[in-house]
């Protein structure tokens, strides 16, 4: 069996390392001069930045490719951080999150003045979300019938009434904890999938579980190196990697995928896997196949603007990963989501890795990575907006953290939701596909399969079960299962 896959992307590389293992012969075609799409590596002037993703929860799914290919801890190594994050307001108040749940229960407690017992029934409401939903809704295809004959259903089915599909996040969270700082931090969770927390629903309060109940963790070498490892894992599987490679169309015969055409040549394929998010698949590679408007016209999540910014000086009070909230969290979402604009005082994320890999700074210097959720690109003034929010920003952190950052600034590098889409053909630049703003959106993304394309597959942040690296690794093992089922 011959396989095309289009998009080296994380999922891309997944579904390569899958299939390669089982013996078929994969071809696997990136645009770019290298792998990895949106998990990549920005360099200059002695920094190192992490391009995108900057969180790596459950690890054990990239262990798992790595031993397909034979590759040992010493390929990939990575450490279990003590700290999930550090959280600043504008008053002064500063929250450690410790990785560990109890720890950061007690600290809520001292800090934000909620019961820690409140806390812990959270994370433990979060985890039994986890368990009751991640085998039905994320570890396989959401649109197969027999999925949902079987006990996991079933024990999914009896919880229904808890997941709390009609009430939003914030509703829950607001509910929960007396404190607006708690239920902002709780909140805030919603943007690990580009969402709105006041418009999502409860069930995606599952996400804290990641981090407090299995902990976050940083690779050595950065987050970079998950793209290194699995390029590597592909190649010894023998996976031929075809670079400044875009696809320019699949074919499709009698109803079935044979093939993909590439810088004029054509590619024949027993099975197409595309990691090309879901819309250009359709609107550039698909465009005499019948499009699933209803799924293509989802909202989009949302964007970032980034700032790599190399930093004189240490930071004490930054951490690895750090919030400085934004003072109106609903002013915010509503400028994000309904005005399609970054708001005044935006919530501001800071990623420094320099902390642990001294190589990624210059002695003396940070790499600070900057990002702020912004709209999906609908043709904004961009330029206006970037220079509007450098300022808003530089004077946020300048004044929260009690230091002239201006001058502190020695170079910049800049992503913003133009050059996300121009860089990855992720539509309109969205980070992780289609929002979960609804209680639908789950099963309004697109299918890992094509019902009316025989042998062709889907992959990556647009399709099931959706963004995050976890997520797109899993869409690349329900592809696999599907393909050999
Ligand atoms: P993508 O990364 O979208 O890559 C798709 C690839 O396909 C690209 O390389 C592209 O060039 C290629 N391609 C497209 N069209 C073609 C074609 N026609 N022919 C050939 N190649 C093609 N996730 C987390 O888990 N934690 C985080 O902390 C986090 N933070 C993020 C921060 C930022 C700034 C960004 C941008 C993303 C972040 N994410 C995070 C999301 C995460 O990066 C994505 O969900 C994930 O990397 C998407 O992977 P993918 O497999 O969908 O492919």
């Amino acid at each position: 069996m011959k396989a095309a896959i289009i998009g080296s992307g994380i999922a891309g590389l997944a579904t390569a390392i899958r299939l390669a293992k089982r013996g078929m012969a994969v071809d696997l075609f990136e645009a770019n001069a290298y792998c990895g799409g949106k998990l990549t590596v920005i360099q200059r002037d002695g920094f190192t930045w992490d391009a995108g993703p900057s969180l790596f929860t459950m690890p054990h799914f990239v262990d798992e490719l790595l031993s397909m290919a034979g590759l040992n801890g010493e390929t990939f190594t990575y450490r279990k951080m003590d700290e999930a994050c550090r959280y600043f307001w504008e008053d002064g108040t500063t929250v450690t999150a410790h990785a560990d749940g109890d720890a950061f229960a007690k600290e809520m407690e001292a800090k934000l003045n909620v019961k820690a017992s409140t806390v812990r029934a959270a994370l433990y409401k979060a985890k039994e979300l986890h368990e009751a939903t991640s085998p039905l809704f994320l570890e396989q295809s959401l649109h197969k019938a027999t999925n949902f004959l079987n006990g996991n259903a079933l024990k999914a089915m009896t919880m229904l009434p808890r997941f709390d599909l009609h009430r939003t996040m914030h509703n829950v969270n607001k509910a929960r904890f007396r404190s607006p700082k708690a239920v902002q931090l709780f909140d805030r969770f919603a943007t690990y999938n580009g969402s709105d927390p006041y418009r999502a629903p409860g069930v995606l309060n599952v996400i804290p579980h990641l981090e407090h109940n299995v902990g976050t963790f940083l690779p050595r070498g950065g987050m970079h190196s998950i793209t290194k490892a699995l390029e590597k894992a592909a190649i010894q599987l023998g996976v031929r990697l075809h670079l400044n490679a875009p696809v320019e169309r699949i074919v499709v015969e009698n109803g079935k995928a044979t093939g993909v055409w590439v810088n004029g040549k054509h590619f024949e394929a027993d099975i197409v896997v595309s990691n090309m998010d879901v819309v250009p698949t359709y609107r550039k590679l698909l465009r005499d196949q019948k499009a699933p408007e209803e799924i293509l016209k989802q909202e989009r999540s949302s964007s970032a603007l980034i700032f790599y910014w190399g930093v004189k000086g240490q930071s004490t009070q930054l951490g690895l990963h750090n919030i400085l909230f934004s003072d109106d969290y609903a002013r915010e979402f509503n400028t994000l989501f309904n005005q399609k604009d970054i708001a005044e005082d935006p919530t501001v994320y800071v990623n420094i890795t320099s902390k642990y890999e001294r190589g990624h700074a210059p002695d003396g210097h940070e790499n600070w990575f900057v990002m702020i959720n912004a709209p999906a690109n609908e043709g904004q003034d961009w330029n206006a907006i970037i220079d509007r929010t450098r300022t808003n920003v530089i004077n946020k952190l300048s004044g929260m953290l009690g230091r002239d950052l201006r001058s502190d600034i020695v170079c910049e590098e800049l992503l913003d939701p133009r050059s996300i889409e121009s860089k990855t053909s992720s539509h309109m630049g969205s980070l992780y596909g289609a929002s979960s703003n609804h209680w639908r959106s789950a099963f309004l993304r697109h299918p890992n399969f094509k019902q009316e394309i025989k042998g062709l597959y889907f992959c990556g942040g647009s399709a099931h079960p959706g963004g995050g690296i976890p997520l797109c690794l899993l869409s690349a093992r329900i592809v696999d299962q599907l393909i050999v089922n």
